[in-house]
C-alpha cells in the first residue's frame, strides 16, 4: 500500500470550465488523472474555499479519455486525414500559411485564439498573428459571449470588466438584480455564494424571459419579452430618477452626461415598458424601489443581455442603471457580467487577441503603443483593424480569408446559422485546427495539431473577478501531443517573418512580456503568484497588491470621471412571424460546457443529460399537441433540428428554449446571422421558430 500511495501525485491548479475560478487539487498517478480534491490550504482557492460544482468534480475525466487526439493529422491526397509526424505537420502549415501571405498578402490569414487555453498560450497567438503571420485578424470566441459587454463597460466605466469581486462583494451585497443569466446552470459555486447571502437576508430581483433556477430564490421574479430588455431597464432609470431615488451626490461627484440620460429615458413610461417588454407597471415600480432602496446593488448579466443585436445596448443600460443608483466604486456593489470560459478574460480580452486591441486593451491606433511593441518584438504589430469571428466567416466565403488557424475552438458548433459557418469553413483554402479532440471543426482541417488540456499544462487563467490564477501540470500530454505554448512557438519559427526569433522557456517568461507591454499585469510574474496566490488587475508593479475592486476613486478616464451612455431600444433581428409563430432562446444547463467538446466526453455528465431537447411552454405544447418527451422537429428560416421536447413552465407562452452543447441537434442550425453593429455579437437568443410534431409532417 506504502508503494501505492507514494505514486499518486498531487497538484494545485485552477479549474478548466467556467471563468469562476475554483481552485483545486487534481489527483494523478503517472499519466491519469483519477480525481480533484480542495486545496490544503483554502486561502489557496478564494474563490471557492473547499467546494466545486459537478464539473470540477468530475470534469477532468475527459483527459483520459480514448478519443484524444495523441497525433498530428494532415489530409492525404485521398481527401482523408492521416497521422504524421510533427515534423511534416508543422511543415505542411509554415508553407500553406507562406503560400497564401505571398499570393494574397498577409491580411488573407486569420487566427482564431481560445479561452480555454492560457494567458501566456493566448499571448503568444495574438503575437504569432500580428508579428509572425503579419495579418491583423485575430479575433476569439469572446466575440460570441461578453464583446458587447466590453465594448459598453470601456465607454461608460473605463475598463471592459467586472468591477468586484466573487466573495467580498458579490457575496455580501444588500441585494442583487440578475438578468439574462442562468447562474445556478452556468456559474455554480458563484451562484451558490448568492443563494447563501440571500437565505442570510439579502435581496434577489431577477428579470428573464425563462423561469431559471436562481429566480426560485428571489423576492421578485419578472417575466420579460425577449429582445426587450432597454425598455425595462430604461423605464427603471427613468422611475428612479423622476421619484428622486437616485444617487445624486454620486450623480454630481462621479459622472458625466446626466442629462442626456434624463432626457433619453423620459419615454419609457410603464405604459410604455408594459408593451414594449411586458413588465406590468406595479412590477417595474416595485423592482426600482428594491434597486433603490438597498445600500449596496449588484448588477449580475450575461448572455441572456450581450447576445442581441442590441446587446451593447443592453449593457449600457445597466451600466447607467448602476451609476445612477451610486452602485460603483464601493464595495458589495458593482457591474458583475459572468463571464463564460475558464479564461475568457484574460485569454480572450486582456492577452488582445482582439481584431481592435493589442494586450492590455491599448490601442494598436496609437503609434507611440506601436513603437513600444516594436521596441518588445522586433516587429510593428499592424495599426488598422482586423476582422472579427463572423466577419472572417463571411470574408472566407467571398473568397479574401484563405487560411485560419483556430486553436482551442470549435466554430463549426458555435457559429450562428451552421449552415453559413460550414460552407465558409469549406471555402477555406487551408484551415489548421488545434485542439485535444477531433472536433466538428476539425473535420474540416488540412492539418489537426493534438493540444494539451488544463490539466496538462502550466501557465494561468484570469477569472471572471480580474483575478490571474496558476495552473499547475498534474500529468503529461497523451502520445505526441502538446502544449499549445510549444506549437505555436515551433511554428513561429518555420515562419519567415521581420521580428526576434522565439525562445521562451516557458510560460513564466511569457508572462515576463506580458508584464512588460501590458501595464495592467505590470507586477504580475509567476513567482509572485506562487508566493502570494492569485492577484487581481490592474496590478501596475511588482509592489502592487492588486485591485480587488474597481473605480474606488476614480474611473478609468482621464478627467476620472463615468460616462453615461444613453441606451437606445430596437427590435431583434428575427421577430416571430406568421410561418415561424414562436421565438426560441438558447442557453446552458449544468452539466454540460459550450460545444460539448469536453463534456460530452464524460460519462457521469451525459448519465444527466445525454442529448439535446426542446423546452416548451405547457401552454404552447398543448396548442400544438405535443407530449412531454415527444420527438419533434424544430425549424427556423435557416434549418431544422430534431429534438425531444420536454414540457415546462419555464419559459412562457410562445417561447422554446434549446442548449447549446450538442451536436446532434445543434442548436445553431437555427439561429441566424443578426449582429451587434458595435460588438459584432451574434443574437443567439432570438430566432423565429416553428415546432411540428414528427408523425404530422
Ligand atoms: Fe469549475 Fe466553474 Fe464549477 Fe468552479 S463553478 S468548479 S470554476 S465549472
Amino acid at each position: 500500500a506504502d508503494h501505492r500511495l507514494k505514486e499518486v501525485e498531487f497538484t494545485e491548479t485552477t479549474c478548466g470550465f467556467c471563468a469562476v475560478g475554483c481552485r483545486f487539487q487534481l489527483v494523478s498517478k503517472g499519466d491519469e488523472v483519477l480525481g480533484a480534491v480542495p486545496t490544503d490550504d483554502p486561502d489557496d482557492a478564494p474563490v471557492n474555499d473547499f467546494s466545486t460544482c459537478v464539473k470540477g468534480k468530475f470534469g477532468y475525466e475527459f483527459a483520459n479519455s480514448d478519443e484524444r487526439l495523441t497525433t498530428p493529422l494532415v489530409r492525404g491526397e485521398d481527401g482523408e486525414l492521416r497521422e504524421a509526424s510533427w515534423e511534416e505537420a508543422l511543415s505542411r502549415v509554415a508553407e500553406g500559411f507562406e503560400s497564401i501571405r505571398e499570393r494574397s498578402g498577409p491580411d488573407a490569414l486569420a487566427t482564431f485564439a481560445s479561452s480555454k487555453c492560457t494567458n501566456e498560450e493566448n499571448f503568444l497567438m495574438q503575437k504569432f498573428a500580428r508579428g509572425v503571420l503579419g495579418t491583423k485578424n485575430i479575433d476569439n470566441c469572446a466575440r460570441l459571449c461578453h464583446s458587447s459587454t466590453v465594448a459598453a463597460l470601456k465607454q461608460t466605466l473605463g475598463y471592459g470588466a467586472m468591477s468586484n469581486r466573487i466573495n467580498e462583494d458579490i457575496g455580501e451585497a444588500d441585494a442583487y438584480l440578475i438578468t439574462g443569466s442562468n447562474t445556478t446552470e452556468s456559474h455554480p459555486v458563484l451562484a451558490t455564494r448568492i443563494k447563501r447571502n440571500v437565505d442570510a437576508g439579502a435581496d434577489l430581483v431577477v428579470f428573464d424571459p425563462r423561469r431559471v433556477e436562481i429566480a426560485e430564490h428571489a423576492s421578485q421574479y419578472v417575466r420579460t419579452e425577449p429582445g426587450y430588455d432597454v425598455a425595462w431597464i430604461n423605464g427603471l432609470i427613468r422611475y428612479i430618477v423622476a421619484n428622486d431615488l437616485h444617487d445624486a451626490e454620486f450623480v454630481e461627484d462621479r459622472t458625466r452626461n446626466f442629462e442626456a440620460l434624463r432626457e433619453k429615458v423620459e419615454p419609457f413610461t410603464p405604459e410604455e415598458v408594459e408593451r414594449l417588454a411586458g413588465v406590468a407597471p406595479e412590477d417595474l415600480k416595485r423592482a426600482a424601489e428594491s434597486v433603490a432602496a438597498a445600500d449596496s446593488v449588484v448588477f449580475g448579466w450575461a448572455m441572456g443581455m450581450t447576445q442581441h443585436s442590441h446587446g451593447t445596448q443592453n449593457v449600457l443600460a445597466l451600466a447607467d442603471l448602476a451609476l445612477v443608483t451610486g452602485n460603483l466604486g464601493k464595495p458589495g456593489a458593482g457591474v458583475s457580467p459572468f463571464r463564460g470560459h475558464n479564461n475568457v478574460q484574460g485569454g480572450g480580452g486582456d492577452m488582445g487577441t482582439l481584431p481592435n486591441l493589442l494586450p492590455g486593451y491599448r490601442d494598436p491606433g496609437d503609434p507611440d503603443v506601436l513603437d513600444e511593441f516594436e521596441d518588445a518584438w522586433g516587429v510593428r504589430p499592424p495599426a488598422e483593424e482586423g476582422l472579427t469571428v463572423p466577419e472572417v466567416f463571411d470574408e472566407a466565403l467571398a473568397g479574401n480569408v484563405e487560411g485560419l488557424y483556430v486553436m482551442g475552438e470549435n466554430p463549426a458548433l458555435s457559429e450562428p446559422d451552421l449552415a453559413h459557418a460550414e460552407e465558409a469553413l469549406q471555402a477555406l483554402d487551408f484551415l489548421v485546427v488545434q485542439d485535444v479532440f477531433p472536433t466538428e471543426t476539425a473535420a474540416y482541417a488540412d492539418v489537426v495539431l493534438p493540444a494539451a488540456t488544463f490539466s496538462e499544462k502550466e501557465g494561468t487563467f484570469t477569472n471572471t473577478e480580474r483575478r490571474v490564477q496558476l495552473v499547475g501540470k498534474a500529468t503529461k500530454p497523451p502520445g505526441d501531443a502538446r502544449q499549445d505554448w510549444t506549437i505555436i512557438q515551433a511554428l513561429a519559427n518555420r515562419i519567415d517573418h521581420a521580428g526576434d526569433a522565439w525562445a521562451y522557456d516557458g510560460p513564466a517568461e511569457v508572462m515576463d512580456e506580458i508584464s512588460e507591454v501590458a501595464p495592467i499585469y505590470g507586477g504580475v510574474t509567476h513567482d509572485r503568484l506562487s508566493d502570494e496566490g492569485g492577484l487581481q488587475w490592474p496590478c501596475e508593479d511588482e509592489s502592487d497588491p492588486g485591485t480587488p475592486y474597481l473605480y474606488e476613486e476614480e474611473f478609468n478616464f482621464s478627467d476620472g470621471k463615468a460616462r453615461f451612455v444613453p441606451a437606445d431600444t430596437g427590435e431583434p433581428g428575427d421577430l416571430p412571424s406568421e410561418e415561424f409563430p414562436l421565438t426560441m432562446t438558447t442557453g446552458r444547463v449544468l452539466y454540460h460546457w459550450h460545444t460539448g467538446t469536453l463534456t460530452r466526453k464524460v460519462e457521469g455528465l451525459l448519465d444527466h443529460v445525454g442529448e439535446a431537447f426542446v423546452e416548451v411552454n405547457p401552454q404552447t405544447a398543448e396548442r400544438l399537441g405535443i407530449a412531454d418527451g415527444e420527438r419533434v422537429r424544430v425549424e427556423s428560416p435557416r434549418g431544422a433540428i430534431e429534438v425531444r421536447a420536454e414540457i415546462g413552465d419555464r419559459p412562457g407562452d410562445g417561447v422554446v428554449f434549446v442548449p447549446m452543447h450538442f451536436a446532434d441537434g445543434a442548436v445553431n442550425r437555427l439561429t441566424g446571422d443578426h449582429v451587434d453593429p458595435t460588438s459584432g455579437i451574434p443574437e443567439y437568443k432570438v430566432s423565429s421558430v416553428r415546432i411540428r410534431r414528427l408523425g404530422d409532417e
